[in-house]
């Protein structure tokens, strides 16, 4: 097994030789092992998140093994941590306290080495099916956000996500500001060469956006070929001059499609979040109706330019 796929296991044992007895089973069946004296240090271990496994004594002075466990599950961490309790405790009511505290597991002292594995493999299983169900769970709901063929946001994720700016930016009173980019003349490339290389253009235009603007900014596909960029802490002039070096750029250089190089150009609208009071949802329509009313002035002068929108608000007053 190479270091990456073994286990890191934190062993919690107040007693010296019992300690190093166990972390030399431990680590000699493989498991990466790292030990504490007591409930408070393997507390502030596990806290760290690098542990899946914490195997840990049921009487030390201070906390004890019970009580780690359920500071272990009150911390909420964001990976599983299986926990198995070693205890001298025998009674019946003792083993319901220790997993009702949050062990999923308990084996008594002293404990029987090939049992002790044993109970360490069939708790790597569950350590191993979380993992899986955890990765699944990401990679879906990262699709769930995802356009597949831009590569940007989803026009879901904008829908949400744009609620969750514009509160940000009230609360602390901060400017947002959002920019709408149409590819121009976007129905020519497609009849002249074909709608694969339309597709292309689309990812080459996110992925242009994409390198031009700033780690916090993030870019969605609105519709068909129309993206949305959303730039927190950044006021009209600001996102003015982004979308201005996103379209200097796209103009200047031809994309290279499969079917050869072409010139693409875009246009822009550029609007900033009103201070006029009113709901958090109007006020996030308003950004974007602005900034594509913004965008329909660039197309209706002549396509290739950045419009901002004016806008009578009381801010201005
Ligand atoms: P304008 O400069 O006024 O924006 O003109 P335009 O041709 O870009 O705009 P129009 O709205 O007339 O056409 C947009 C086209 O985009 C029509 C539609 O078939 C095409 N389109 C929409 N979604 C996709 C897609 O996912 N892939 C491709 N290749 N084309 C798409
Ligand atoms: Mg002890
Ligand atoms: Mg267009
Ligand atoms: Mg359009």
């Amino acid at each position: 097994m190479s270091t990456e796929t073994r286990f890191r296991l934190l062993l919690v044992e107040d007693e010296p030789t019992q300690r190093l007895m166990l972390e030399r089973q431990l680590t000699r069946a493989g498991y990466v092992v790292d030990t504490a004296e007591n409930g408070q240090e393997a507390l502030n271990k596990i806290l760290e998140g690098r542990y899946q496994i914490l195997l840990t004594d049921w009487d030390m002075p201070g906390m004890d093994g019970p009580t780690l466990c359920r500071r272990v599950r009150e911390a909420n961490l964001s990976t599983y941590v299986y926990i198995l309790l070693l205890t001298g405790h025998l009674t019946t009511d003792d083993a319901v306290a220790g997993l009702s505290a949050g062990a999923d597991d308990y084996v008594r002292k002293p404990a029987n080495p090939s049992e002790l594995l044993a109970r360490l493999t069939a708790g790597s299983r569950i350590v191993r099916l979380e993992q899986s169900l955890r990765e699944a769970n990401e990679k879906i709901q990262l699709l769930s956000i995802t356009d597949s063929l831009a590569g940007t946001f989803n026009r879901r994720y904008l829908n949400d996500q744009i609620l969750k700016e514009v509160e940000r930016a009230r609360r602390h009173d901060r400017p947002l500001a959002a920019i709408m980019a149409d590819i121009d003349r976007f129905k020519r490339i497609n009849d002249e060469r074909g709608h694969a290389s339309g597709d292309e253009v689309l990812r080459q235009f996110a992925d242009l956006a994409k390198s031009l603007i700033r780690p916090g900014d993030w870019i969605a596909r609105y519709g068909g070929e129309e993206f949305v960029i959303v730039l927190p802490e950044t006021d009209a002039i600001q996102a003015a001059e982004a979308a201005e070096r996103i379209r200097a750029q796209c103009a200047c250089t031809p994309m290279a499609l499969s079917t050869g190089h072409i010139e693409v150009t875009a246009s822009f609208g550029v609007a900033a979040l009103s201070r006029v009071p009113q709901s958090i949802e109007s006020a996030a329509d308003a950004l974007l109706r602005d900034a594509d009313s913004a965008l329909y002035t660039s197309k209706n002068e002549g396509r290739n330019r950045v419009t901002i929108a004016n806008r009578h608000d009381l801010s201005a007053d």
